[in-house]
């Protein structure tokens, strides 16, 4: 049998418009980290997101890392970080030899419970140890409820980061994700709504603090002819290459965003009177990206469990996985704190059990979509033949 095309979960989806970039860099010799794509990269992200300015870096992970190292964050302090999400949210604390505290998500967003975040201060506070800093992950494009979070932190005075790395292009209350936070930080990984194939955006209204992100990303080399050095640095600059595949990517965010709320759309449907199909809200006031359609499946309700599924669809060559492992359950992160939704109700674990991420790409075909969809069906068919 004819194997059929492979549906990925997100691939990159080019515009046309990326080529021309890469040859004015070509035809002007600016092969190198730095010039006037990287420059101009910088300013358009920061007029999309409404902030004083931005810094081209070599990865979104980079990003939150120099976020955390312009907040004096070193060892011994603490760090607040939504416990759902991808390792890279967290890795950057263990960089600066800090220490994690894992805030459990809510149901309405999948986001940091502000519930939760409220008793990981007071507990903070009473034991003389605020965090340094809390970063707050929009999860799959939807935005977290940052006026409960915001209002927490301004109480305590603990800037925010916000881990935008998934959620370019969508709002909260008509502002652009990213840049509500003392600082925002966005990537533009391969499989992100759009890509430079690899980097990220340090994005901010505080631009000594970004002018000092530049400097740090590029060795942090003193204003000397001599090379010197006072501080300890990092080359993570973006290429001036990628910032031109960026610059025409961003052209075409609008498109993107538009097309994967469609895939939302046609999968929502599709389901929509299939008891215990449940499809990650959308908080009002909010707009996602719609970077990745989750849902959760009910297994007593449907008898399909998430790994089988998956295993299903991998075998019809469909890529599909479950929803983020909580990073409170990592192995790398045993014994560190959390702090879930209600004492006794952690809702990123029922999330993790029951979650699946379907292919989300703005490139996916109709009859992709209903090759997946297809799919479902048919093992929801199985599932229910075996329960009569
Ligand atoms: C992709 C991602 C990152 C890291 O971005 P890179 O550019 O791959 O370093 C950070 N946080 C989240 C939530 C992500 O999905």
């Amino acid at each position: 049998m004819k194997q059929l095309d492979r549906i990925y979960l997100s691939s990159p989806h080019m515009s046309g418009r990326e080529q021309q970039y890469i040859q004015e860099a070509f035809d002007t010799n600016w092969v190198a980290p730095l010039g006037p794509n990287v420059d101009a990269f910088e300013a358009e992200i920061a007029a999309h997101a409404g902030t004083a300015g931005a810094a081209a870096l070599s990865s979104g992970t980079a990003a939150i890392h120099l976020a955390l190292e312009l907040l004096g964050v070193g060892a011994g302090d603490v760090v607040f970080c939504s416990s759902l999400t991808f390792i890279a949210s967290a890795n950057p604390i263990l960089y600066q030899g800090a220490e994690p505290v894992f805030i459990d998500s809510e149901p309405e967003t999948w986001n940091m419970s502000p519930g939760a975040l409220r008793r990981a201060f007071e507990e903070a506070d009473r034991k003389g140890r605020l965090p340094k800093a809390v970063i707050v992950v929009h999860l799959y494009g939807q935005s977290a409820k940052m006026a409960e979070i915001t209002e927490l932190c301004e109480r305590y005075d603990v800037p925010i980061v916000e881990d935008a790395a998934e959620s370019l292009g969508s709002t909260y209350h008509g502002i652009s994700s990213g840049s509500i936070g003392k600082f925002g930080i966005y990537s533009f990984n391969g499989n992100k709504i759009i890509t430079t194939s690899g980097g990220g955006m340090l994005v901010s209204n505080d631009e000594q603090a970004l002018k000092r992100a530049r400097f740090l990303a590029t060795q942090a080399r003193d204003p000397a002819l001599h090379y010197q050095h006072s501080a300890m640095g990092y080359n993570y600059r973006m290429s001036n290459l990628l910032a031109g595949v960026g610059r025409a990517q961003l052209q075409v965010l609008p498109h993107r965003v538009d097309a994967r709320r469609a895939v939302f759309e046609r999968y929502s449907q599709a389901f929509k009177d299939d008891q215990g199909f449940r499809f990650m809200p959308e908080l009002e006031g909010s707009r996602s990206n719609r970077w990745l359609t989750t849902l959760t499946i009910d297994r007593e309700q449907t008898g399909v469990a998430i790994p089988e599924l998956i295993g299903a669809m991998a075998e019809r060559n469909i890529e599909a996985r479950p929803v983020w492992k909580p990073l409170h359950l990592q192995p790398l992160f045993a014994g560190v704190a959390y702090y879930a939704h209600e004492e006794n109700d952690s809702v990123s674990e029922r999330l993790f059990e029951s979650g699946i991420c379907l292919p989300s790409g703005s490139n996916l075909s109709s009859s992709d979509l209903d090759r997946v969809i297809g799919c479902i069906r048919e093992q929801l068919k199985i599932a229910s033949g075996l329960r009569v």
